[in-house]
């Protein structure tokens, strides 16, 4: 029987300063102390990653440190980027691709996000490529289409050894940030059909096992709502990452849902 554990991670993007940032690592290692059955991740912005690492490490915690963004190239005259060698140097286990901000504000083109996706699978990391539809899209009736042709044109030459450490966050670009959340049974069914453009292009076992977790305006009270559905396998968050026990709480009812099991 193929099982997925939940994935729940903290984008903080371009928020905190130093204190805050320690302040709100304490916050999180000491609310999850002893809970199990979920992985956690934070990703601070870049400046403080040192910081929140050496605080993971200091506390012997599990929650694992994220990068919210890497280039592709290993080094060289590439003013302003950081390459993944130096994440991983300062503890960096996991990092996000195809964020919607990343997409839509700072212009990231499908090409940019294939290559970071890329390199960060091929280099030994986990990556979680971000995926989703804008508005005028959904409501063309794109949304599907949307996803299906991030998600090929992302993993693109990726091979099938290298999925193992590929997280898929459905996150509409209209939920993100706005208050506004897919309804579960939406965002269930465009992880399914997320699932099957998986299964089409590394088999339906290997799709099985790779988890797809919702991301757009997760709140402690709509978190469960959406982790107990089949194909949601926890949430990437953004606004409620930056308040310690409103984190905790998502991470908790992630943990009460538990395991998902692979029906198809
Ligand atoms: C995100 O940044 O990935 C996100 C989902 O943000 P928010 O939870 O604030 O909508």
């Amino acid at each position: 029987m193929i099982t997925r554990r939940p994935f729940i991670g903290g984008n903080w993007k371009m928020n905190t300063d130093r204190a805050a940032a320690s302040g709100l690592i304490r916050g999180v290692v000491d609310g999850l102390v002893g809970l199990q059955g979920v992985d956690v991740a934070v990703f601070p912005p870049f400046p403080y990653l040192l910081t929140v690492g050496a605080i993971l490490r200091e506390r012997g915690s599990a929650v694992r440190l994220g990068a919210q963004d890497a280039y592709f190239e290993g080094d060289g005259a590439f003013t302003g980027e950081v390459s993944l060698a130096m994440l991983r140097d300062c503890g960096v286990s996991v990092v996000l691709t195809g964020h919607s901000e990343r997409r839509h504000v700072l212009g990231e083109s499908e090409t940019i996000v294939h290559s970071k996706t890329k390199a960060v699978l091929a280099a030994g990391l986990e990556c979680i490529l971000c995926v989703g539809e804008r508005l005028d899209e959904r409501e063309e009736g794109r949304t599907d289409m949307v996803n299906e042709e991030q998600v090929r044109l992302g993993l693109r030459e990726v091979p099938p050894e290298q999925v193992d450490r590929l997280t898929i966050a459905y996150e509409p670009v209209w939920a993100i940030g706005t208050g506004r959340t897919a309804s579960p049974a939406d965002a269930q069914d465009a992880h399914l059909k997320i699932r099957k453009v998986l299964a089409d292009l590394y088999g339906r076992e290997v799709a099985a096992r790779i988890r797809i977790m919702y991301g757009g305006s997760v709140k402690g009270t709509n978190a469960r709502e959406l982790f107990v559905q089949q194909d949601v396998d926890g949430g990437l968050i953004g606004g409620a990452s930056l308040k310690a026990s409103e984190f905790v709480t998502i991470v908790r009812a992630a943990a009460q849902v538990g395991m998902h099991e692979a029906r198809f």
